[in-house]
């Protein structure tokens, strides 16, 4: 059976020119970038361009990006950073109430050392509004912090009006980008964006390896002890051959954005129509404009999400049914709550999301067989 992976919001395949970038600097190139004789200085000179490459990517200087071991860790970074350096100004936070749990949970983990942070709903189609934030926000506000898109139902938000109204208030602005950077265009001037994350294995770079992109002026405390690595900021010999690869993978998604936008839109509005057509009492979740290139989400009437996801696993057909951090864990998804679904639908949902070698006919087969899988489901 022809396996069809449509689940590119989770993780992405390493493309294969990333592959061949990496590979010399596992046993060529494998100096510590700290070491001062010609091995470490050759692997610190790989490590420099990567970290030009990516910053340019993203429209930032070199000086402002820190290379970590993904977002999880560039979003921990950001809030216990910021948190612990300005905790002398204020300890209140204000957050989407559908950011990723990598920023929701240290949050909550201050607010046991005496932060607060008040949570702003977005709208039925996973919406943010500005003003929201605005109204939220108070003069102890040291935080604010919105994705870019969300990783379940693939809504854009508005990031660049919530960041030029926290720059107007002189209140650091947090963004989560993991599920744009490589699929839009992601710049940190245009966004307004004082501190930024990103993990490469959601752009057909390797895992383990993201950055955080920390704007010039920008004062946070470091998370590791240790060493001086990265300006002093992160602790730990880098990972020379992830931060190339990871810079590789923005050279090629760089090439080839308009037309993969192009194509990946296509394929998903074929998806969402003919699901919409094929199957009864359906609902696309997230905006029908403002979304993800890649990201078609569902929710279906009267269907458990993890029985839908196995039959469609045993047709070899692999999707989500919104992040892999959910899907398993018996709450609903927070994001699904957040946009005023029931316990029914949230836990009928379906994430499917198509990448960069996605054919129309493994789309197509994927719309042949669901309608089967529902009505048996239903039953
Ligand atoms: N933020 C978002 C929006 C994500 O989708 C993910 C990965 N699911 C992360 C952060 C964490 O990334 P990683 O698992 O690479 O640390």
């Amino acid at each position: 059976m022809q396996k069809i992976y449509l689940d590119h919001a989770s993780t992405t395949p390493v493309d294969p020119a990333v592959w061949e970038a990496i590979r010399p600097f596992f046993n060529g190139t494998f100096g510590n970038a700290s070491s001062p004789h010609s091995f470490g200085r050759e692997a610190a000179r790989a490590l420099e361009d990567a970290r030009q490459t990516l910053a340019s990517f993203i429209g930032a200087k070199a000086d402002e990006v820190i290379f970590t071991s993904g977002a999880t860790e560039s979003n921990n970074q950001a809030v216990y950073g910021i948190a612990q350096s300005l905790k002398h100004k204020g300890n209140h936070i204000v957050a989407s109430r559908i950011e990723h749990h990598s920023v929701l949970r240290p949050m909550e983990s201050l607010c046991r050392d005496g932060f607060k942070v008040t949570y702003v709903t977005p709208d039925d189609a996973g919406i943010i509004h500005p003003d929201d934030i605005r109204k939220a926000v108070t003069k102890e506000t040291i935080l604010i912090a919105v994705m870019h898109a969300s990783n379940e139902i693939g809504s854009i938000q508005p990031v660049s009006l919530v960041g030029a109204m926290a720059r107007e208030q002189g209140i650091p602005f947090l963004v989560d980008a993991v599920q744009t950077v490589g699929h839009v265009p992601v710049d940190v001037t245009a966004l307004n964006a004082d501190l930024l994350s990103l993990s490469a294995h959601k752009f057909y770079g390797p895992k383990g390896v993201g950055a955080l992109y920390i704007r010039k002026g920008t004062k946070v405390a470091s998370l590791f002890k240790g060493g001086d690595q990265e300006r002093g900021l992160r602790a730990s010999t880098q990972n020379v051959p992830g931060a190339v690869g990871m810079a590789r993978a923005a050279e090629v998604c760089r090439r080839n954005m308009d037309e993969e936008i192009a194509g990946q839109t296509q394929l998903r509005d074929r998806l969402v129509e003919g699901v919409l057509q094929r199957v009864e009492d359906v609902k696309l979740n997230g905006h029908r404009q403002s979304r993800l290139p890649n990201n078609a989400h569902f929710s279906f009437k009267g269907i458990e999400g993890e029985a839908l996801l196995m039959s469609l696993d045993m047709e070899g057909i692999a999707a989500s049914m919104g992040s892999a951090c959910t899907s398993g864990a018996m709450e609903p998804s927070h994001v699904l709550k957040a946009i005023g679904l029931d316990d029914e639908l949230a836990y009928g949902s379906l994430r499917v999301t198509v990448g960069r070698w996605t054919t129309q006919a493994e789309v197509d087969r994927f719309l042949d067989i669901l309608p089967g899988i529902v009505s048996r489901l239903r039953i």
